[in-house]
Order: structure tokens, then sequence, then C-alpha cells
């Protein structure tokens, strides 16, 4: 009896994209990829990510980490409370976010914030206190917001509006299915829409016609690693590498060349978040 081989899969340097590409949302710091930070960096810039949005789940993983990056010029960062540890989000926090953000160039938005109904770690109305303040972070600090809506896209979109951000700099990460109900509204708004691996799963199709839609000077690829490995790497550990999979499949669903759709994403990033090349 033998037993079942892995079938090999193809390295992300053998869609040979040029060195143009943003994996916008990364938690580099995770277990697994932060004790292997050179290797990651390395596989990534063969495979073309030529810049990556770290994310800091707090100025406590930001203080604790951020050194760390200190050799990858093409590592940028972000920082909120994510709505899941939103009790965190004190005075003492805030005021300590505040100070990060007004000393580091390097932080360039506030996020992942927002609201996550699907899990139910938080109540919601604490949720939505962590959002709320978040968000006039962002307005004092002149930063960007990338907004986690997970099973609250409606309550999101609510808040959001209410907070006067129609019109205002903000990105939509990992952008599923639950949220395709609202496109209209969330482009109508002006925001961006970050694309991750869940697009390339077979089950996935409403949100393929979804990113058919998306204008694409408004469109960006995301990891969320390590979660959520694209085919063919799917249940593997994500990592930035990774995304180029992502981009091929946005590029397919698009008709574009996957340079092209490589090289436009990744400027989008570096628009949006204000990182010169
Ligand atoms: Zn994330």
């Amino acid at each position: 009896m033998s037993k079942k081989k892995d079938t090999p899969r193809p390295l992300p340097e053998s869609l040979h994209l040029p060195l143009t590409g943003t994996d916008s949302h990364a938690h580099l710091d995770s277990t697994g990829l932060i004790e292997n930070l050179s290797e990651v960096m390395d596989r990534a810039r063969l495979a073309g990510v030529a810049h990556i949005g770290q994310v800091f789940l707090g100025p406590s993983a930001y203080h604790e980490n951020k050194e760390k990056f200190a050799p990858y010029p093409g590592v940028f960062f972000l920082m909120g409370i994510h709505p899941c540890d939103a009790q965190e989000c004190t005075g003492a926090v805030m005021q300590d976010m505040r100070k990060a953000f007004q000393n580091d160039p390097d932080l360039k938005a506030v996020g992942e914030i927002g609201l996550d109904f699907y899990w139910h770690d938080c109540p919601h109305f604490i949720q939505e206190e962590a959002f709320r303040l978040q968000l006039a972070l962002a307005v004092e600090t002149c930063r960007p917001v990338v907004i986690h809506s997970r099973d609250a896209a409606t309550d999101s979109l609510r808040i959001l509006e209410s907070e006067g951000f129609a019109g205002r700099p903000l990105l939509w990460h990992c952008f599923s299915g639950d949220a395709v109900p609202l496109l209209d509204r969330i482009l109508a708004n002006g925001w961006h829409i970050s694309i991750p691996g869940p697009v390339t799963y077979p089950a996935n199709q409403t949100l393929r016609d979804a990113v058919a839609q998306i204008p694409l000077d408004r469109l960006l690829v995301e990891t969320d690693c390590p979660y959520l490995a694209p085919v063919p790497w799917r249940g593997k550990p994500n990592e930035p590498s990774l995304v180029v999979f992502t981009a091929m499949t946005v590029a397919e669903i698009r008709n574009m060349s996957p340079e092209e759709l490589w090289t436009t994403c990744g400027n989008n990033a570096l628009r949006f978040f204000g990182v010169t090349a």
C-alpha cells in the first residue's frame, strides 16, 4: 500500500512576473513567518513581489517586531486593533498608536480595523466603538484606512458612511463573497478593494464575477498570510510569494496579461499607501 503523495505544485517564480508587484496585506510577524523572514523575503523577491504591506495587530506587535523589518526596504507598515481584539482598544493603546503614527513615516495606514461578526469573541457594540475610535485616529493622523469586515458588510458601511468616509482613502481588505451584494456602494464611495487567495477557489464564482466589475485603478491583491493560500497552494501555509497565483486568476478573469495586471495592482497599492517605489 503506498501513501498518497503530494502532487508537485508550481513554484511562484515559474510565472516569471517582473519585480513590480505588491502584497498589500501580510502578517509577517506570525509564527512560521517571522522566524524565517529572510527566506520568505527572498522567495517574495524571486516571485516578483517588490513591496509588502506588513500589518501589525496593535502597538505591542509593532514595538516588538518593527526592527526586524529594517533590512527590507520594500516592506511598509499598517497598524490597527483587529475587531476580534476590540476590547484591547483602551485609551492608553489609542495614545500609543497615535504617537507611533505621528513619529513613524513607515506606518502608512490605520488597519486592519472594522467588524467581525463571524467569530463571537467580542460584543458588537465594543467592536463598533473601537472601529469609530480608529477611524477618528486615521483622520487625525492623515492616514488611509484598511477595513476588515467579515459577515458585517452592512454594518461596516453604515458606520463608515456615518463617519464621513465616503470619498476618503479606504481599502476594503480580503474582499469576499459576503461583501459582493454591496459592491455598488463600495465602488460608489470611491474605495479600493484588495483581492485575496480565495478568488482562486472553485466555489467562489460570485467573487470572480465581482472582480470583473471593479475598476482596474482601484484593484489590489494580497495574501493575508499566513492564511488563505491560493490554489495551487491551497491548504499550505501562505506567504507573500504566493500572491502571484491570486494575480494570475484576477488577470484571467479580466482577460489581461498577467504582467500588466501584476504591475498595475502593484502600482495601485503604492499610490494608495503613499509608498515611493
Ligand atoms: Zn489581516
